[in-house]
């Protein structure tokens, strides 16, 4: 039984790493990949800005802070944005902006929470709210 000599010159090429590819610079501000999820549908989307006054949207401040991302569907830098999503008031977590997943009243409720604090809701979106759940 032979064993082969293990005084093998350990990587006689130390490579570092630099294989990182990366990506092509648009000449916008270097936007790292944030992504909001909604707790409920789990609608995932990559968002732009969170909070009140994304930089794209100059014609009105948001009521609260959302997950905003730069209309997609129209040419950049024309002040069009698109909210994803808030956080629940209530419990904090991120729900998406779909009539099942959040429900407005002075502020973004998830369904979850709004089914248990129902009772404080005027009677509209209490019917609102039966509807869905
Ligand atoms: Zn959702
Ligand atoms: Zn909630």
């Amino acid at each position: 039984m032979e064993e082969s000599t293990s005084t093998l010159h350990e990587n006689a090429d130390t490579k570092t790493v630099k294989s990182e590819v990366k990506e092509e610079k648009e000449d916008t501000l270097t936007v790292e990949a944030k992504y909001f999820e909604c707790t409920l549908c789990g609608l995932k989307e990559r968002y732009e800005y969170f909070g009140k006054e994304p930089p794209f949207q100059k014609s009105f401040i948001l009521l609260e802070d959302c997950y905003v991302i730069e209309d997609p569907f129209l040419p950049p830098k024309q002040g069009h944005s698109l909210i994803l999503g808030s956080n629940c008031n209530s419990c904090t977590k991120p729900i998406c902006k779909d009539g099942n997943c959040s429900v407005y009243y002075n502020g973004s409720f998830c369904i979850k929470c709004a089914k248990i604090s129902i009772n404080k809701f005027p009677n509209a979106v209490q019917e609102k709210l039966n509807k869905i759940i």
